[in-house]
């Protein structure tokens, strides 16, 4: 009998449309697997069995249909998810079940997908690694002493290790793409306002965008085309519809690039990739160019100033986001035992609430938005950001999408980035200009280094989100998707 996990989304969808199976099997084979892997995985932080099961079932009833009918989904913890836990991977807000769900999970559910669980992070979605989750790191399937990537590494580790066949992350710096690359799964990053931010606990507004996350490019745009589009409950939300990401994945599946444009970034160059990671992404720019694209070497000098300018906004906007956490509205509060002050009572809880990366984004926007130091650090970051803007908008005049790796390093041992946060943001090296730009990015599998997976990054103009699916799809059908170690 085949094991329906190994299967894509698009096959589970049409097997369940068919009834060649019952959503409810599917379900059940996802849970059995959970409680087969996750003890050793520790991708999931909640799992919503009763739940799943119930969804299952409404679809076989055919009381619920839609393009991913019975699919299971697994979601990132930073998404509020109506009556089930939402941590954010924080004490802060253990045990909170939100009122209302997000616009992407109404829009989940409203698609058929059957959501099983909740997924583990880096606390507030601030991290690369999922080690400064509040409740344990979770663990790469392909080597289960390595680090997932983050903050999404528990959504990208489910779909890796066949719990689930999707997920929705949050890319805010990297947060899709970068877990995807480490466990050799797809994740994409829609344009900034192209999917919405409404219930999703935000940590950096101007960055944050959820996303897909699954095993084959096309997978990845049917879920992107499912959560995408207009929110008006979100002020930054773009009122136009989804490009076509899906027919752009299958057009691209066909293996024609014929005349596409490829932009090597010549300052990404020189930034110390792995040499592995280095061979397997000049071998993926031959296998694009045997399928017809051109490369061309594209000059963009602010991206090396994309990091510090990164390391001032999103501090700066978490600092002001994550002071609604203050042991009076939401979960955790610590001291209020009649005798101290309200700012007490605050303190406390923030102090006994918040883990040691988020207490530093804290500080570090506090000090940086501070009067005196505004315009010295935040106003700055912001012209910096400006500039980036421009050298993707002048390259984009002369190709079509910019590609590099995804990633400079494979997954690393835990504990080996802990000691020295900038060592941790290193990971994000080539990932953190787009959102700085609000363009579209994804990362594809593109082989292997050591044993390990490697990751290969498109980035497409604004609105252009098609253009990279195109090209990711493309590099899947000459490389083929990647199978981890049985765990
Ligand atoms: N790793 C980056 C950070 O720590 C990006 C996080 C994200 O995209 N949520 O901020």
């Amino acid at each position: 009998m085949t094991d329906l996990t190994r299967l894509t989304a698009a096959d589970l969808a049409a097997k369940i449309k068919s009834k060649e199976v019952s959503a409810v099997e599917v379900a059940q084979a996802h849970l059995d697997r959970i409680e087969a892997v996750d003890p050793r995985v520790h991708a999931f932080l909640h799992v919503d069995r009763e739940g799943a099961l119930a969804a299952a079932a409404r679809v076989d009833s055919g009381e619920v249909d839609g393009p991913l009918a019975g699919v299971p989904v697994a979601v990132k913890d930073v998404i509020a998810t109506r009556g089930v836990p939402t941590t954010a991977a924080s004490k802060i807000l253990e045990g909170w079940r939100p009122p209302y769900s997000a616009t992407i999970v109404e829009r989940l559910q409203a698609a058929g997908t059957v959501m099983l669980g909740k997924t583990n992070m880096d606390e507030f979605a601030m991290g690369s690694s999922t080690e400064y989750s509040a409740y344990g790191p979770t663990n790469n399937p392909w080597d289960l002493g390595r680090i997932p990537g983050g903050s999404g590494g528990g959504s990208a580790a489910a779909i890796a290790a066949y719990e689930a066949p999707l997920a929705i992350g949050t890319d805010t710096g990297g947060s899709i793409r970068q877990p995807g690359a480490v466990t050799g799964t797809v994740g994409a990053k829609p344009t900034y306002g192209g999917t919405s931010r409404y219930g999703l606990i935000a940590f950096s507004s101007s960055l944050d965008t959820p996303g897909p996350c699954a095993r084959t490019v096309e997978d990845a745009a049917l879920l992107h085309a499912v959560i995408g589009g207009h929110d008006p409950r979100d002020s930054t939300s773009i009122p136009e519809p989804v490009p076509d990401v899906v027919g752009a994945a299958r057009l691209g599946a066909t293996g024609d690039l014929t005349g596409v444009r490829l932009g090597l970034v010549k300052e990404f160059a020189g930034d110390g990739s792995e040499p592995g990671v280095a061979a397997a992404f000049r071998e993926s720019i031959e296998a694009l160019v045997k399928l017809g694209a051109e490369v061309v070497e594209v000059s963009c000098p602010h991206f090396q100033y994309a990091l510090p300018a990164y390391y001032l906004i999103a501090p700066s906007e978490c600092s002001s986001n994550l002071a609604r956490f203050d042991g009076v509205r939401y979960g955790l509060r610590v001291g209020d035992d009649g005798n101290r002050s309200l700012e007490e009572v605050m303190s406390l809880t923030r102090d006994a609430g918040f883990g040691p990366e988020v207490k530093r984004r804290i500080i570090l926007g506090t000090y940086a938005l501070s009067s005196g130091y505004y315009d010295a650090y935040y106003g700055q970051a912001q012209k910096v950001r400006t500039l980036i803007t421009r050298d993707f908008q002048k390259a984009f005049e002369q190709v079509d999408v910019l590609v590099s790796p995804t990633t400079p390093f494979v997954a690393f041992p835990f504990g080996s980035r802990t000691s020295d946060p900038y060592q941790m943001y290193l990971a994000d090296l080539f990932t953190i200009p787009t959102n700085l730009y609000g363009g579209p990015a994804i990362s594809v599998p593109c082989g292997l280094a050591e044993g390990l997976p490697v990751g290969f990054q498109v980035m497409a103009p604004t609105m252009a989100d098609d253009r990279m699916y195109r090209v990711a799809a493309a590099l899947e059908s000459a490389v083929g998707t990647l199978t981890p170690p049985a765990l």
